[in-house]
């Protein structure tokens, strides 16, 4: 799966998302990536967020719109993320899945369990992308 979040100069907020990977694909699955809020969520006035991984199970929580209402009221990025990701391994302590989020004004975090995670990013400022590596938390969960 890859997630996408895009902010304009305008300060439009979008994200997108491609459906399943090969690992989970199965005949007349409907996997997490066309369930807003599961693999992909945004708001202009807050920022957007991606997931990845075991959608079977993060579909259940709508990781991305948690992350998005928890930016709104007023949480980091990196506490959001890992927040959405907390709650679906409390319940599911053997999954494996990721997500990213981002304000509006381009503060970026990612969380994962399971595996070690990374998402890229470019902003106006970067002559280039930049790969950003996040460790499973484990403390927190
Ligand atoms: N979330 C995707 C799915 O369950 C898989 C992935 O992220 O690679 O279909």
């Amino acid at each position: 799966t890859i997630s996408m979040a895009v902010i304009d100069k305008m300060g439009h907020v979008a994200v997108g998302t491609s459906t399943n990977g090969a690992t989970f694909k199965i005949p007349g699955r409907v996997g997490d990536g066309p369930i807003p809020g599961s693999s992909s969520y945004a708001d202009d006035e807050v920022g957007a967020c991606g997931a990845t991984g075991d959608g079977d199970i993060m579909m259940r929580f709508l990781p991305c719109y948690q992350v998005v209402e928890s930016l709104r009221r007023g949480m980091e990025p990196k506490v959001a993320a890992e927040d959405a990701i907390s709650r679906i391994a409390r319940k599911f302590p053997n999954f494996v899945g990721a997500v990213f989020a981002v304000s509006k004004d381009g503060v970026h975090a990612g969380a994962c369990h399971g595996w070690t995670f990374q998402y890229s990013v470019r902003l106006p400022s970067m002559d280039d992308v930049e790969v950003f590596t996040v460790t499973p938390q484990s403390a927190s969960v």
